[in-house]
């Protein structure tokens, strides 16, 4: 199999389970599903060595985003300067230790764990001595932990954390400010990079092939199954992938009760996450507690307009839209309506999509509290909420990934094509 080459005889949508023969690919090509449109191919040119690039040149980054100054803070004088692990530290230092771990987990260890397990990946395809079982293995993280890498939403919220700063105190950005910058760009170029059907394809060959009929129909209607994991069709007795080993289920055994016990247990933790204060601002001896929306509100009144739409946006409004949204799609799939499906995936679609956005506040106390220690002259320290609207985000992403859209489509009469089987380059 050459490198500009993909070939994997059948496969079956994510989202909405229809079968599929992709054609051979060429490099630069991809593949859509003729039902809902999902993209379930992506072959890019020279993926190789892009990928080699990236992910590596991304690795390099993110250590020199730990060796120097991250951000300066000064105010009446007092100054403090502060590293990425130092702000980690602080935290650990306070007790927050879960807050912590949760800006560990997803600025560091995910994204060191997806990047050197991709790295190997693609440097195993020169080098044969790599068991398959390792690569397997290697393939099964890439692809679980990628749903959990927020590295760009840690961006933005240290973006809004200079912002609401700006007023109380002159901040600077240090060298590795703009290295982990650079370790942010680099990280989402490797994750568009990797098509997660490609690489499995690269890793362990093609999965079984299989006769499909024309008009196509859903891999149930024919007795197959399509793995969630690797992409993979199988026959419909089996309980575990040949190729990656996975289980997998015509249709996730426990989702809709499990999407919904997630949703419930998000909507509880959105009580306290809102009632009790997820940030205290010490300034000249005062502590003043600040709820999300006493946040929100602050801001507004500062004049930082954009700020607090954004703050408004990623904690209120995104979790009770994806809460509402995903308890609608729920429904649907217990009680279905005429409602157009497309209309349906897409809103499934955005909810998985902005979801993690909502980390933004999490995020931007985690830097403040890092940051801002000067004793009584000005100090912040998180919340008791913090931990609960932790939970509601997680929670809710929790309750998409537990969520199999596929069960949406089953009460699907007919095959109502969308796009082009291949639409050509990109
Ligand atoms: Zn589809
Ligand atoms: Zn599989």
């Amino acid at each position: 199999m050459s490198d500009s080459l993909f070939y994997e005889s059948v496969t079956a949508c994510d989202e909405c389970d229809l079968l599929h023969r992709i054609p051979p690919l060429k490099a630069g090509e991809r593949f859509k599903c003729q039902r809902c449109g999902h993209v379930l191919l992506n072959v890019y040119e020279q993926a190789n060595g892009r990928i080699l690039g990236a992910s590596s040149s991304a690795i390099l980054m993110l250590m020199l985003a730990l060796s120097f100054s991250f951000l300066g803070f000064s105010s009446n004088g007092a100054e403090r300067t502060v590293t990425l692990y130092e702000i980690i530290s602080t935290l650990i230092a306070q007790d927050f230790l879960i807050l912590s771990i949760i800006v560990c987990l997803a600025l560091f260890i995910f994204p060191i764990v997806y990047l050197s397990s991709v790295l190997w990946l693609v440097w195993s395809f020169h080098n044969h001595n790599v068991s398959i079982e390792l690569k397997r293995s290697l393939m099964r993280w890439v692809v679980a932990v990628r749903p959990w890498l927020m590295v760009d939403v840690f961006l933005v919220g240290i973006l809004v954390a200079l912002i609401k700063m700006n007023s109380l105190a002159d901040i600077d950005l240090g060298l590795s400010f703009w290295a982990f910058c650079a370790y942010v760009v680099l990280l989402i170029k490797t994750i568009g990079l990797v098509d997660r059907r490609w690489l499995w394809n690269k890793v362990a060959g093609s999965g079984p092939n299989h006769v499909i009929s024309e008009p196509l129909a859903s891999a149930r209607q024919q007795s197959l199954i399509g793995c969630h994991f690797c992409g993979a069709t199988l026959e419909g007795k089996a309980h575990h992938c040949s190729r990656c080993g996975h289980s997998i289920h015509s249709r996730h055994p426990r989702s809709l009760i499990g999407c919904i016990a997630f949703l419930i247990a998000a909507a509880i933790m959105f009580v306290p996450a809102n009632l009790f204060p997820i940030m205290l601002t010490t300034f000249v001896g005062n502590t003043e507690p600040s709820t999300i929306m006493g946040g929100v509100f602050l801001l507004w009144s500062l004049g930082s307009y954009p700020v607090a739409l954004v703050i408004f946006l990623a904690s209120i409004v995104v979790p009770v839209v994806k809460i509402l949204s995903l308890s609608w799609l729920c429904w649907q799939c217990y009680f279905p309506s005429e409602r157009d499906l497309h209309q349906k995936v897409w809103l499934y679609r955005i909810t998985e999509v902005v979801g993690r956005w909502s980390m933004i506040d999490i995020f931007v106390v985690a830097v403040l509290a890092g940051l801002v220690q000067m004793g009584n002259l000005i100090s912040i320290l998180p919340g008791s909420a913090v931990l609960s609207f932790a939970a509601v985000v997680i929670l809710t992403m929790m309750a998409a990934n537990m969520f199999d859209p596929r069960l949406l489509w089953d009460n699907a009469k007919t095959v109502t094509p969308t796009t082009n089987a291949v639409d050509g380059k990109e």
